[in-house]
């Protein structure tokens, strides 16, 4: 017997179960829209070119060492991730009241948001959107909220934001709440607020005290524009809000397992900025002690060479404009089949990802009868298209429509 005999199996995480699934399967048409992470016209992973250069000047250069870095991470990765999130000239920066502190991947910036909110501030309740990317709600539960919520966000008729659904839902949250938005590109329906309605969501948490967490995980790949998606995070700095921003490396980076994240806290003062610091650098401590360096270096290194800095944002620009053609290709595809329904959120929609608007049986024709993998709820990762497989996706897609 052992003492583990009696723990429950627990269930399996979709995400990854799919791609597991995919790997067993032999057939030769196989389609894996699940994973959540770029793939190139030949559905290879892309290290980025100015990557692979920095990565091989790190490998000769004998000043580096494997030394720890500071608690709070590396002093000139966090503050190119800022410059980078907020702008050059922002008046947080130049009033020196925003703190970087580098995380584990998007997910460890979120970590360190929920547990400081609860353990410094008392926070017991989060809300974000529904849908959202899973793992929110599972941060803040495993670090002891009481109050995980979701705030109506998807209006499935119409396929857009359910905007009157959402603020409802958000004026009948307790005040002491944790908000989470995603900066660009939601994840999973490429639907964010319009600028009017960021503005009516703004007075809403000024009006009810909430605390903002934006959860930035795909700067660059709505518009191919690195400012024009930090413009969320930059109009809270503006109308001089104090709140979280989690950035993640993992997606315009490509440094998936690299786990480079950094969590921004904007504060209102330099006071308040050093006494949030000495407590974030607590909770890293007894979290993971310290950041690793590889993808850290590599993101300061990039972002602090005006040369390399031009190059990755013309990475960012194809794998952007990557997503944009096949979403065009599948819109185009489906609408010369007669695919019934509407089919204009495809190209409407913003980011790596898709909300096809498939129901669960039309998702199960499509992993069983043709093999093609994709998340229960119908999302697809637009780049998981290619040039190849559009053809038989989108011939799949209109034979589980109709
Ligand atoms: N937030 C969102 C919305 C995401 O989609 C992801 C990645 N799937 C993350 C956070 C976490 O990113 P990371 O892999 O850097 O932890």
């Amino acid at each position: 017997a052992s003492v583990f005999g009696g723990i429950e199996i627990a269930p399996p995480i979709e995400v990854f179960n799919l791609t597991a699934q995919y790997n067993e399967d032999n057939h030769p048409q196989k389609v894996n829209l699940g994973v959540g992470a770029y793939r190139t016209d030949e559905g290879k992973p892309w290290v980025l070119p100015v990557v692979r250069t920095v990565e091989a000047q790190m490998a000769t250069d004998v000043t580096l060492n494997h030394e720890y870095l500071p608690v709070a991470g590396m002093p000139d990765f966090r503050l190119a991730a800022l410059r980078l999130l907020l702008g050059e000239d922002s008046p947080a920066i130049v009033e020196n009241r925003v703190e970087g502190v580098q995380a584990i991947g998007g997910t460890g910036a979120i970590r360190l948001c929920a547990d400081f909110c609860k353990k410094m501030l008392g926070y017991d309740s989060m809300y974000t959107s529904s849908p959202t990317w899973g793992n929110h709600l599972g941060i803040f539960k495993s670090c002891g909220y009481s109050n995980v919520k979701q705030y109506r966000y998807w209006d499935a008729q119409n396929r857009t934001i359910d905007f009157n659904g959402m603020m409802e839902d958000l004026n009948a949250a307790p005040e002491k709440t944790v908000v989470i938005l995603h900066g660009c590109c939601h994840n999973p329906t490429g639907v964010n607020p319009t600028e009017e309605q960021l503005k009516e969501i703004g007075d809403l948490v000024e009006r009810k005290k909430f605390m903002l967490l934006v959860d930035e995980a795909y700067q660059g790949f709505a518009s191919g524009n690195l400012e024009q998606d930090g413009n969320t995070v930059r109009y809270f700095v503006k109308r001089g809000f104090e709140f979280f921003v989690s950035q993640s490396f993992s997606k315009n980076f490509g440094l998936y397992n690299e786990r480079t994240g950094n969590l921004a806290i904007i504060c209102a003062n330099k006071d308040a900025k050093l006494r949030v610091k000495s407590q974030m650098e607590m909770v890293v401590r007894t979290t993971w002690s310290n950041s690793p360096n590889h993808g850290a270096r590599i993101v300061a290194s990039v972002l602090n060479n005006p040369a390399y800095y031009a190059e990755w944002k013309e990475h960012v620009k194809t794998m952007s404009d990557r997503i944009k053609m096949m979403r065009e290709m599948l819109f185009q595809k489906l609408k010369s089949l007669g695919t019934p329904g509407k089919w204009d959120h495809i190209i409407e929609q913003k980011g790596m990802f898709s909300f096809t608007g498939l129901n669960p049986a039309q998702v199960d024709i499509l992993m069983k009868k043709y093999h093609i993998y994709l998340l229960k709820n119908g999302r697809i990762n637009m780049c998981a298209l290619t040039t190849s497989n559009m053809e038989y996706v989108a011939n799949a897609i209109h034979a589980a429509v109709t």
